[in-house]
């Protein structure tokens, strides 16, 4: 069984894409939680921040610098939006590649958790 974001960065499986570089592709959440809801992935397959080390770190780098650009691109940046990488089960991490959402478009996004 593959990886459902890797075939998406492939091609294989379509999406909305908003942005992509070298090293980072972007596209719609297909189940948006906010009026703009882009998730963004590294084209290096990574399954979350447990993955991390000094070694693969750019990787945030790379994931962060394109939020911003993201966040230029779509409008979000004048008014604010909020960054959530869902890590693990508890975290309620389903797609295991790591994965930043951008959320906004909304004059409030409300509480950050509503458990
Ligand atoms: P997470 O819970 O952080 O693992 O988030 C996974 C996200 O992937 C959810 O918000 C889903 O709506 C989204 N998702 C699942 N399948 C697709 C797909 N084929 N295209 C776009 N987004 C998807
Ligand atoms: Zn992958």
């Amino acid at each position: 069984m593959g990886c459902l974001f890797c075939n998406i960065i492939k091609g294989e499986v379509p999406s909305k894409k908003i942005y992509e570089n070298e090293r980072v592709y972007a596209f719609e959440d297909i189940n948006p939680c906010a009026p703009v809801h882009v998730l963004v992935v590294h084209k290096t397959h990574i399954r979350n921040i447990d993955e991390l080390d000094h070694s693969n770190a750019p990787i945030m780098a790379d994931l962060f610098l394109a939020v911003k650009e993201i966040a230029r691109s779509t409008g979000l940046e004048a008014d604010g939006y909020r960054v959530i990488i869902n890590n693990g089960k508890a975290g309620g991490q389903v797609i295991w590649h790591l994965h930043v959402h951008v959320l906004g478009g909304l004059p409030d996004l409300g509480p950050m958790l509503s458990v």
